[in-house]
């Protein structure tokens, strides 16, 4: 099956009591058992749902995956991932990482005896030279937020190879109409389901999905052990806009690129990160393990001072000031202040995080509503 046929029906069926189309909406937290433990595979909903079942496994299916999990947040499944550790494993990571993950890491997991290390994962002979037998974990994100960095998936998976180290690929950007890194060698997939999946900025909701039967036992253990599961009704809301992530995306995909060349021709406008340009440093890595270069654009302007900034970001109507990303409305965001506060200054500007940068995630308006908007707030 094709991405725009799965996204509908994979792993969804018809409710077999019933025969409702759509997956209901089972708000049960227990189910009854004739005698102890004759029950039909469901005895507690922390443990098992069935609303979240046909999310698990459809968001398996879009990736590739044989296994899916889902989680009340994309922060509760990377804590999930990160239970994995044990003290005095090390972690490599990417220096441009989320920030919520960044914080996760060095103020959660640290203090336990974990130690990581960020490095730009573009450059894999990186990654490379920081491996030693310490090393259980390999952490990216693809394409980066907010620089749109874009990290060799393969590279990284073959590097780790045979070296006992689990490879993790935050795919919260790209989401699998655009990219499956599980094809690519990675062997673990996280998603803040929050953003793309979910895809109308009402749900807060996190998934993993992984191939090998062991890990998929570990980090279920993990998930029934700590609890951070989401809502059936929340599962229910990601399902139905699932639906339209493979058509959601291609918008996305064709509104970023259209933005991109606007903002590249304005006098106003310095530089343009966006990996669809051909003179962007990964758009070869994109192009081969990419089918689209995604819905982001950052920017930063000619006059880069904080009054200039803000007082861009004042002026924008159909571009809402928030923070998030991924919803069918054109949101902007200032990552130094908002998204990306939790790290500090002297490490965003190591990491070529410049005070001034702008970060759009690209809506499914109509391109010329938004682009008439980035006119009127740029003059
Ligand atoms: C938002 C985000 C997260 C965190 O997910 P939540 O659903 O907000 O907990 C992780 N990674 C990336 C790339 C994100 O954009």
């Amino acid at each position: 099956m094709k991405i725009g046929t799965k996204v509908i029906h994979a792993g969804v069926h018809p409710d077999p009591s019933t025969g409702a189309v759509m997956t209901p909406i089972f708000q049960t937290s227990t189910y009854a058992q004739k005698t102890p433990g004759d029950h039909k595979g469901y005895e507690y909903s922390r443990t098992h749902n069935p609303t979240r079942a046909v999310f698990e496994n459809n968001i398996a299916a879009l990736e590739n995956g044989k296994f899916g999990l889902a989680f009340s947040s994309g922060m509760a499944a990377t804590d999930t991932i990160a239970k994995l550790l044990e003290p005095g494993d090390e972690v490599i990571s990417t220096n441009d990482l989320y920030g919520g993950t960044y914080r996760i890491f060095t103020k959660v997991f640290q203090p336990y005896g974990v130690s990581f290390k960020f490095v730009d994962c573009s450059e894999p002979e990186r990654v490379l030279d920081l491996i030693n037998e310490k090393t259980k974990m390999i952490w990216i994100e693809t394409p980066t937020n907010p620089l749109l960095k874009v990290i060799d998936i393969k590279a990284i998976s073959d590097i780790a190879k045979g070296k006992g180290i689990t490879v993790v690929v935050d795919n919260t950007f790209a989401t699998p109409c655009l990219q499956t890194p599980l094809d690519l060698g990675a062997d673990i997939v996280v998603h803040s389901v929050t953003k793309y999946l979910g895809g109308h900025s009402d749900v807060v909701m996190g998934a993993l999905i992984v191939n090998n039967a062991d890990l998929h036992e570990k980090l279920a253990f993990i998930q029934n052990s700590c609890g951070g599961i989401p809502s059936p009704h929340d599962c229910f809301l990601v399902l139905r806009g699932i639906k339209t992530l493979n058509l959601r995306m291609q918008r996305h995909c064709e509104n970023a690129e259209g933005i991109a060349k606007y903002l590249g021709d304005h006098p106003k406008v310095g530089k343009v990160i966006y990996p669809g340009f051909e003179d962007h440093p990964g758009h070869g890595i994109a192009k081969k393990q990419m089918s689209g270069y995604g819905g982001m654009v950052s920017f930063v302007l000619e006059e880069d001072n904080q009054d200039a900034v803000f007082g861009l970001l004042e002026r924008l109507k159909l571009f809402t000031l928030a923070e998030s990303l991924g919803g069918v409305e054109s949101l902007a965001g200032h990552p130094a202040t908002m998204t990306h506060a939790s790290i500090p200054r002297e490490e965003r500007l190591k990491a070529g995080l410049p005070d001034g940068l702008i970060r759009l995630s690209v809506g499914i308006e109509d391109i010329e509503d938004l682009n008439a908007d980035l006119e009127q707030a740029l003059n």
